[in-house]
């Protein structure tokens, strides 16, 4: 079976971390951790994707699910509600959530 066609490799896009988001995501090689859990197990559905430019805590913005649930979490653990990410309070959330304001 060595004549498989490629397209079979290419039915599901498969995302992997960027170099960054295994500089972030350390213990999980690059993905954010499976939740929850007490153990660390990467959550391969969510690959930080993030580049250099990102912020140091970003919010998903670039695009990158792992970051996105990261900061999910963060408004959980405060009993923040969540919102859309078009809603200009979502702008104040995420300067709160990089300790930009109170
Ligand atoms: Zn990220
Ligand atoms: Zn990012």
């Amino acid at each position: 079976m060595l004549d498989k066609p490629m397209e079979t490799l290419m039915t599901e896009p498969v995302t992997l971390p960027t170099a960054e988001g295994v500089r972030r995501y350390p213990r999980t090689e690059g993905y954010f951790p499976e939740l929850p859990s007490t153990e660390l197990f990467p959550d391969l559905d969510k690959p930080c994707t993030c580049t250099p430019a990102c912020k140091s805590r970003c919010g998903g913005e670039c695009g990158c699910v792992a970051c996105q649930m990261q900061f999910s979490v963060w408004r959980e653990e405060r009993g923040v509600q969540a919102i859309r990410p078009t809603e200009p309070e979502h702008e104040t959330q995420l300067k709160r959530y990089r300790g930009e304001v109170r």
